[in-house]
């Protein structure tokens, strides 16, 4: 039983501030998706596996879902041009 008082361990250490990527592992770990699209059960962690890996400008996110075995990408935009039914 953990100490009243005392963290647990974090899973997810960022490197130091000044390392190559640091600024990218924080973004990582705070868009990463963290649940599935599929099922929605969590892949963060021992749930699944998110991978982010870069196409040009495009932060892709390589994904699998260990409760329903989904994989597929997630990729962030920074803009969406829809259309609306008449
Ligand atoms: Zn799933």
């Amino acid at each position: 039983m953990p100490e009243v008082g005392v963290l647990p361990e974090d899973p997810h250490p960022l490197p130091p501030p000044t390392a190559t990527f640091a600024r990218d592992a924080e973004r990582h770990l705070l868009d990463a998706p963290r649940h599935c699209p599929r099922c929605g059960a969590a892949i963060a962690g021992p749930g699944g596996l998110v991978v982010e890996y870069w196409a040009a400008d495009d932060r892709v996110f390589y994904c699998w879902c260990r409760s329903c075995d989904w994989t597929g990408t997630v990729v962030q935009v920074d803009r969406h041009i829809g259309h609306e039914a008449e």
